[in-house]
């Protein structure tokens, strides 16, 4: 049986695991990522590869996934934001230092590969995965097959444009979708209503330790859970943004299933019920199309692992 090594470079860690067939993490290793070098950050990789490899003879492709533009060819990263990426031709890099091939996917599209062979995508052929972090992150697979764009960077659709003159983005401009859906939009939100309405809010805010302008989607979620409304207020409003969204997404799109990954699944319990309704109320044509399905993504934080593993291997 062929094993494949799938690593996640994020840009505060780098964890690297084997993986089976079956896509099953054999061993997992991580370490801080040394983000400001690039020759360091290179050497962080193949230090994990060339520890997983001692101990797992079979390993014979490494895959990676990096937050950033990667180039068609699948062997540059262009730019990553949380890295000193530039241009770096990251896949020769470590194929040098660990004997091995490799190639290089955006960690979004690894993570939609991850769900789509081993997850909630299972069986399904076309399919979109919205990963609601601090941002968002998104993959397509369209007949079995990731869907990449003709200069490797498509699927960046956190940055469609949804509110004119909207909230400032970090891409440059204002008023994306992922000011408005995404971990981060729920704590703008419950600090943007903490501010015209502390009384409201006044949960998130002691439970962010008295001050509105330091709420964390994290507040927001433990006060959501506890019941109060200000707190599903915010949940609302993300999740009819996410299903608006959505709707858009299936009019170009027209998937069979929407995967729904990223930190925000954790507090799915909370968000996909209102985001199907959204999502229904929002589409085109309702009432006379099959609708997409709107699953949570099965992976949890392996799944970028598991992915890029997975991709090593086609
Ligand atoms: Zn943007």
């Amino acid at each position: 049986m062929s094993l494949t090594i799938g690593v996640d470079v994020g840009g505060t860690k780098v964890a690297a695991g084997v993986v089976d067939e079956q896509g099953r993490i054999l061993e997992k290793l991580r370490r801080p990522t040394p983000s400001t070098d690039p020759e360091e950050t290179a050497g962080a990789i193949a230090d994990l590869v060339g520890r997983l490899k001692a101990e797992h003879r079979d390993v014979v492709a490494v895959g990676l996934g990096a937050a950033g533009f990667v180039d068609e060819s699948r062997s540059v990263v262009l730019f990553a934001p949380n890295l000193a990426w530039r241009d770096e031709p990251i896949k020769d890099k470590v194929e040098q230092r660990v004997g091995l091939p490799v190639v290089v996917e955006n960690d979004a599209n690894a993570m939609a590969w991850g769900e789509a062979r081993f997850g909630a995508g299972r069986g399904e052929r076309y399919l979109v995965c919205i990963t609601l972090g601090t941002g968002i992150g998104g993959g397509i697979i369209v007949d079995g097959r990731l869907y990449r764009g003709r200069y490797g960077i498509g699927a960046e659709f956190g940055h469609i444009r949804v509110v004119p003159d909207g909230r400032r983005c970090g891409c440059g401009n204002r008023g994306c979708w992922e000011q408005y859906a995404s971990g981060n939009a729920l704590a703008h939100e419950a600090r943007d209503l903490a501010r015209v309405n502390p009384g409201w809010a006044a949960r998130m805010i002691e439970l962010s330790g008295g001050s509105p302008e330091v709420i964390t989607g994290l507040a927001v979620s433990q006060a959501a859970r506890e019941g109060d409304p200000a707190a599903l207020e915010c949940f609302q409003s993300v999740a009819e943004w996410t299903g608006q969204g959505m709707a858009d997404l299936a009019a170009t799109l027209d998937p069979g299933a929407f995967i729904i990954g990223g930190g925000l699944s954790a507090v799915a319990d909370l968000l996909l019920e209102p985001i199907k309704k959204a999502f229904a109320n929002a589409v085109t044509g309702h009432g006379h199309r099959r609708l997409a399905d709107v699953r949570v993504a099965e992976l949890g934080p392996d799944a970028g692992i598991v992915g890029a593993a997975d991709l090593a291997r086609q």
